[in-house]
């Protein structure tokens, strides 16, 4: 007898919950999960079959397939680490010509959040830039350019924005940048730019590093980051576009979990309460239900408002002391374009010392 390895890729498409969920009862679907229940219960332990499955969402499997006998075990695959980012570019790599300016070790720390899939898609998008700029080997700017592209959407070169557009789009990404050059907890700044990519007009790019844990610290500068576009704006034109929306979306996004679930406000204390998320993964609906008084719901109103106020107000008084500093980034925005990290934190020292203050006070506490 011989034995085998059956590998079922997105099981979720066959093994969702039965009889739940908001699409209604899909027959055809439940008849092929019960056959495959069926089957699973008849192999037997000697027989040297084993059958693998892989999902993105193991919370909305039917209970019965994960039962002992079934799909008893869990291994989790997180997306890779930097190390293992670097392995993967190179297994992809293997068998095409690449320049002698490619590092691989500084792309794998570009490229954070990036699944395997991700990656080799990286790899391909590279090699057709080389191809369309007539290279016969992948250099780094190809890289640069295909992960720009992969992370950002393709640039708009039809898209013609007004002048007072542009003026609008500079300053708005001057606040974004200049605040995460000079906020200590955020991840450093990578570039800005404010050629239209994809959906955005322009795009501040902080370069996260792995982590597996966040501090309060981290959250607060994030948001006041986020904050930095409108008040930006808010201090330099008088009034505001809605351009931010997104920007607060992300902000509030962040607050609200801070309250709700990591226990970062003192006045609603050590506890948690379950996210929205369930609903969006599948999760019935009814089990997430509110679990709190009136009064509860108004102190977490109350403490979400009170973070992003408070970080709004952090972010103008941060842009308004470096008013030159912001000055300067959005010219040297609508001069080039694009500028990266560096290039931003040498105007904000510029800036510092146009205005007198002392140079060395750049990371404002
Ligand atoms: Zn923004």
């Amino acid at each position: 007898m011989g034995s085998a390895i059956i590998f079922v890729d997105e099981i979720d498409s066959i093994g969702r919950k039965r009889g739940a969920g908001l699409g209604g009862g899909h027959d055809e679907r439940e008849q092929t999960l019960n056959q495959m229940l069926a089957e699973m219960d008849g192999f037997e332990p000697s027989v040297g079959i084993v059958v693998m499955a892989a999902t993105n969402r193991p919370d909305v499997l039917d209970p019965a397939l994960l039962r002992p006998g079934r799909f008893d075990r869990q291994i989790v695959v997180p997306l890779p680490e930097s190390g293992e980012r670097k392995a993967i570019l190179e297994v992809h790599s293997r068998d095409k010509r690449m320049g002698p300016d490619v590092d691989m070790e500084t792309m794998a720390q570009a490229t954070p959040g990036m699944s395997g899939a991700d990656l080799a898609n990286l790899v391909n998008e590279a090699a057709l830039m080389a191809v369309r700029r007539g290279s016969k080997e992948i250099g780094r700017i190809d890289f640069e350019n295909a992960r720009d592209r992969v992370v950002l959407g393709a640039t708009r070169e039809s898209m013609i924005l007004s002048v007072e557009e542009k003026r609008a789009t500079a300053y708005h990404e001057g606040g974004h940048a200049l605040l995460a050059t000079v906020l200590p907890h955020g991840d450093p700044l990578h570039k800005v730019t404010i050629l239209p990519r994809g959906m955005a007009l322009g795009v501040t790019w902080s370069l996260p590093q792995d982590r597996h844990t966040y501090s309060k610290e981290y959250f607060d500068d994030t948001i006041c980051k986020a904050m930095g576009g409108r008040v930006a704006e808010m201090i330099v034109f008088g009034h505001l576009n809605s351009g931010a929306a997104n920007d607060l979306e992300q902000a509030t996004g962040i607050a609200r979990r801070m309250v709700r679930e990591w226990g970062m406000s003192e006045r609603v204390g050590p506890m948690a309460w379950s996210s929205q998320q369930a609903v969006f993964l599948g999760e019935d609906l009814m089990s997430s239900q509110r679990e709190y008084s009136d009064d509860t719901a108004k102190l977490l109103d109350e403490e979400i408002a009170r973070i992003l106020t408070e970080q709004e107000s952090r972010a103008s008084d941060i842009l308004t002391k470096h008013r030159r500093g912001l000055q300067l980034i959005a010219e040297a925005l609508l001069e080039d374009e694009t500028i990266t990290g560096p290039e931003v934190a040498k105007l904000i020292q510029q800036g510092m010392t146009e205005s007198g203050q002392p140079s060395e006070d750049i990371i404002a506490r």
